[in-house]
């Protein structure tokens, strides 16, 4: 089967290419560094089938980053039949900058002048066929998003595919052009392939290149010291860079005919002068972080029920019946957000459902511990996990759009200037932000920071950056909350989010300022054009994000919810029994003592272990915590209820505070993620990295859990906590003064 690789910048349209191309559902981002491995398909579309290789998005074929090298290096050494170049027409120079290095490799290549429909909306005209003529290498517009000319483009490619194509180089006629001839011809006698590429590598000093040919380097060296250029002086590199864009500018930039001549700001200038603007970029930020909050938690929307003092339902003095309780899914003294809506909806449904499955299996005549086992453990737990599925799915459509419109990008820009202060570049930011969706993509993401150091530190805090499956955790206990105080629970979430990313910050300051110290790299990233959203990509990019929920909810889930039913059902003797003799209170008495700073450990009656077990069971999945709880909920004779109910059930039943339910929230979101957000954590971290970084989270998590329940509980145990927390910077400021890096080995 024949082999074409994508290639391009990042944010040209590879991914969404691909898709389109193979029918795939590959995440597209609209920021750089969104596909950070190669990913393979299969277009079926023409007469025989063929692989394509979604490569990681780059700048150039220099050796700086991950992405490039495993880019380079799939050309130079898979040898693809044809290389697809995309190139973003609204960005031509850039994008022809890496164009004019694949083109000194010797492969079949076509280019893919993607983002037509935007070009064309913006009344620009680019000529294509002089572009190609000039290039010596076919050019097809397309629009990945639209689709169209894709297969024209494919046809193009399978043409090109069948001849061999020679390197050609914009560098004929630079200032270094002799060398790189030399060089070329003393390769080309060694019988190394790609003579021109490795030749042209080796003027520019490129790392692995000098590594790779010793010998051949002298001959560039030697030049060097007979030649020094006004502006570069010897180097190379930057001149060969310049040349390439000279070339650029002078031969294929004035195919591209702009309307308004580039002068008029066009309207996604205007919008970034305001959002992206020094004082406004940052409230605004934050009003957008909030309403989508609150559009998604809040109990109360747009405070309606507040400024119009309005009724409850039970004010209404309505007939208790199924209308009633759909009513209720709606309203109840307040207008509930479309969040609410969707959860209490789904909530509605399941336990109905799961009601008239409960009659059913009794009419059968099912013996008790059937029933125990399908009503309370079961449907219990996935029901608990379930109805949380359309309020995720809603917070994270939100959360697409905001990065489909190309927000995100400018918020990672705004954020650089204050994340440069506490020691990392705003590139970070998008890992982070993808933390909210899933841990694991986020943790993978991290590849796109260069600096090594930078990724550990961006690495570890992840996991603060609440994840979807964390979500039920946050809604029920804060719910929960709100149930005990009178509070709305949407502020409680609302600021345990701004919280988990308040200890991302401390965490970073303090691992630059100890185990990680170093300078911040700069911030490189350039901001792609606001887009309307596709609905498609909106769907794929959504799909993509609650497939593992769903598929963990029918799999681990089920499989521990039985096991955890089980486990609180039998005692040690194999044999039903009370709860409080079962197993799992056994296991959970046994370590309740250590959770007792944090508040829901023994200062608990003897029913706290439920604090302690659900924690545990987070560690297999974070949705599994409210599962347990809703597994356990029967404990105090309430079978069959979910989410907040459940747990206020159980805190009355407990005796925790809210100080210890927030503790609890703050332990969960702080410690160690998931199976699969560890598994990626040891696959991504440095060797040696990994294990401190699990004893980092464990660290991290119980701290500040135990900060947020004594000072919550006890509030001049604050003064303590200033008080330690300016000793350890004293001491840690002292010890770097007297230890200046560098100085470590
Ligand atoms: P990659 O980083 O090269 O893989 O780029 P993606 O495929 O993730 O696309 C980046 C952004 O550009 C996404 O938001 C896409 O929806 C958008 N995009 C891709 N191709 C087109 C196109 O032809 N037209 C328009 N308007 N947007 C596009
Ligand atoms: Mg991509």
């Amino acid at each position: 089967m024949k082999k074409f690789a994508l290639a391009g910048n990042p944010n040209s349209g590879k991914t969404t290419l691909f898709n389109i191309l193979t029918g795939s559902s590959a995440h597209v981002g609209n920021w750089p560094g969104v596909t950070v491995d190669k990913r393979e398909g299969v277009y079926k579309k023409g007469k025989t089938p063929i692989s394509l290789v979604d490569l990681p998005g780059i700048y150039s074929l220099a050796p700086y980053t991950p992405e490039e090298v495993i880019s380079r290096n799939f050309i130079l050494e898979e040898k693809p039949d044809c290389v697809i170049n995309i190139v973003d027409a609204t960005n031509l120079e850039r994008n022809l900058y890496l164009t004019t290095q694949i083109m000194e490799i010797d492969v079949p290549m076509v280019i893919a002048l993607n983002m037509m429909d935007v070009l064309e909306k913006q009344g620009d005209k680019i000529d294509e066929v002089k572009l190609s003529e000039r290039l010596g290498i076919p050019v097809i517009k397309v629009s990945a998003l639209h689709g169209t000319g894709v297969h024209e483009l494919m046809q193009k490619a399978i043409e090109c595919s069948k001849e061999k194509r020679k390197a050609t180089t914009v560098l004929e006629n630079c200032d270094v052009a002799h060398l790189i001839g030399d060089v070329n011809i003393a390769l080309e006698a060694q019988g190394i392939e790609n003579p021109l590429f490795h030749a042209i590598k080796l003027v520019e000093n490129d790392e692995l290149e000098v590594k790779m040919h010793p010998t051949t380097i002298k001959m560039v060296d030697d030049f060097k010291n007979t030649f020094s250029d006004d502006t570069f002086g010897t180097d190379f590199e930057a001149l060969v860079a310049d040349a390439r864009y000279k070339h650029i500018t002078k031969n294929y930039s004035p195919l591209l005919v702009k309307k308004n001549n580039g002068l008029k700001l066009t309207s996604s200038d205007k919008a970034d002068k305001i959002l992206t603007n020094k004082w406004a970029g940052i409230p605004i930020f934050l009003v957008i972080l909030f309403s989508l909050f609150h559009l998604t938690f809040g109990e109360d929307f747009l405070f309606l029920g507040k400024i119009f003092s309005l009724p409850t339902i039970e004010d209404l003095g309505l007939a208790d019946n199924f209308g009633t309780a759909l009513l209720a899914c709606f309203y109840d003294g307040a207008v509930f957000s479309p969040g609410v809506i969707l959860f209490n909806l789904m909530g509605l449904l399941t336990s109905t459902v799961f009601g008239y499955i409960g009659l059913g299996l009794e009419s059968l005549g099912a013996s008790d511990w059937v029933l125990g086992l399908v009503c309370d453990g079961v449907l219990g737990g996935i029901g608990g996990v379930l109805s949380f599925v359309p309020q995720i799915v809603f917070l994270l459509l939100l959360l697409s759009i905001l990065e489909d419109t190309g927000y995100m990008a400018r918020v990672a820009f705004i954020l650089d200037r204050i994340f440069r202060k506490f020691g990392i570049s705003g590139r970070a930011f998008i890992p982070m932000i993808m933390g909210f969706g899933c841990s694991v993509p986020a943790m993978i993401n991290t590849r796109t920071l260069v600096d090594e150091k930078e990724r550990t530190l961006t690495l570890r805090t992840i996991p603060f950056f609440s994840c979807g499956a964390k979500l039920p955790i946050l809604t029920a206990v804060a719910g929960a909350i709100g149930m005990m105080t009178g509070r709305d629970g949407s502020i409680i979430s609302f600021a345990m989010y701004v919280l988990g990313m308040v200890v991302a910050v401390v965490s970073i300051l303090l691992m630059r300022s100890t185990t990680q110290r170093g300078e911040v790299s700069p911030f490189i990233m350039e901001l792609p054009a606001y887009h309307k959203p596709s609905f498609k990509g909106l769907m794929v990019h959504l799909w993509d994000k609650i497939k593992h929920y769903v598929k963990k909810v029918f799999t681990v889930i089920l499989a521990s919810t039985i096991v955890i039913w089980f486990l609180s059902n039998f005692g040690w003797n194999w044999q039903m029994c009370e709860i409080e003799q079962s197993i799992l209170a056994s296991i959970g008495q046994l370590i309740q003592p250590l959770f007792t700073p944090l508040g829901f450990g023994s200062q608990l009656n003897s029913y706290g272990w439920v604090f302690v077990v659900a924690a545990i069971t987070g560690l297999i999945a974070k949705e599994e915590v409210i599962a347990t709880f809703g597994t356990l909920a029967s404990i105090f004779a309430l079978s069959g209820v979910e989410g907040a109910a459940a747990v206020n059930a159980m805190a009355i039943g407990t005796g925790i505070t809210w100080a210890g339910l927030i503790a609890f929230i703050v332990f969960n979101m702080t410690t160690i993620p998931c199976f699969g957000a560890v598994a990626t954590a040891k696959g991504e971290t440095l060797k040696g990295k990994f294990r401190w970084t699990l004893l980092f989270w464990i660290v991290a998590s119980y701290t500040v859990s135990m900060m947020a329940y004594l000072v919550l509980s006890w509030w001049w145990t604050s003064f303590i906590f200033v008080a330690l927390a300016v000793a350890l910077i004293f001491g840690i400021k002292l010890y770097n003064k007297n230890h200046p890096i560098g100085e470590k080995k």
